[in-house]
């Protein structure tokens, strides 16, 4: 047994065999993995391990066996359309799974200190040089300090930077009637629902990263919104760096492809 530092205990489970393997399916090994990628030799081994194995990550440590599993401190199933707001530390994770498929999570990330720091996709893209983070990268704030790190991802790694929330003036755009087809679920409302659920108000909606959102670039600029890629149980966990306030939307978009038409339901493991 062992501990990995942030209060979640790391447990051998069923026999150990295959001496000179150790078999990792602990999202909280990556807690560990992180800081092993960042040494040249090791990194490159544990970024071959988790690119050749999603699941269950099979690397070669030190000629022992040890099967580890994590423990959840918190899940928080989100209806589709819904959302959810809660509280992680600093060297936590969290990840999101999309449980049915096609299922994009609307992502924002506070500092506890000082909610006006924030996860900024602008000031990320010049951090990282990418249009939005893939296994490694980090999410950086508004004080261009790292706030989440991607740390395993299980899906197709479409995670969007390029757009707004959905909101009413966007529905209105596509052709949504209030007056007449009543109030449409959105993406900023339920990010200040979500803070209100803290006890917390900002008087502007920060762009949310997409995770799961497949609005695919060409090389020529343009763009196109795409059905996501992901099927059911496809997930990404995030190492959180600051404290943080985190709020998710299951995006309600049902008049384009964001959400392959049908918006459902997703799932946050906070550990
Ligand atoms: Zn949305």
């Amino acid at each position: 047994m062992f501990s990995n530092g942030v209060g979640c205990e790391v447990a051998r489970a069923d026999p150990i065999e295959k001496p000179g393997t150790l078999i990792v399916t602990a999202a909280s090994l990556h807690l560990a993995l992180l800081d092993m990628m960042r040494m040249p030799k090791l990194g490159n081994l544990v970024r071959e391990g988790l690119q050749a194995n999603r699941h269950d990550l099979m690397i070669c440590i030190e000629g022992k066996g040890v099967n580890m599993s994590k423990d959840t401190i918190s899940t928080f199933d989100v209806d589709a359309r819904g959302f959810a707001a809660f509280s992680a530390d600093a060297g936590q994770a969290v990840r999101f799974t999309d449980l049915e498929g096609a299922q994009p999570i609307d992502f924002w990330a506070f500092n506890r200190a000082d909610i006006y720091e924030y996860l900024s996709c602008e000031h990320t893209k010049p951090a990282i040089e990418k249009v939005y983070p893939r296994l490694g990268d980090s999410a950086y704030t508004n004080h261009r300090r790292a706030v989440v790190t991607l740390i395993e991802d299980n899906s197709p790694g479409q995670h969007d930077m390029q757009f707004a929330a959905c909101d009413v003036y966007r529905y209105r755009q596509l052709g949504w009637d209030e007056a007449k087809d009543g109030y449409h679920a959105n993406c900023q409302d339920n990010l200040h629902r979500g803070l209100a659920s803290l006890g917390l108000e900002l008087p502007f909606t920060p762009q949310p990263w997409n995770l799961f959102t497949n609005f695919f670039l060409h090389p020529d600029g343009s763009f196109e919104i795409r059905t996501p890629a992901t099927k059911a149980g496809d997930n990404m966990t995030l190492r959180i760096e600051m404290d943080s306030y985190i709020v998710i939307s299951a995006c309600p978009q049902d008049m384009n492809d964001t959400c392959g038409g049908n918006p459902t339901g997703v799932r946050a493991e906070l550990f």
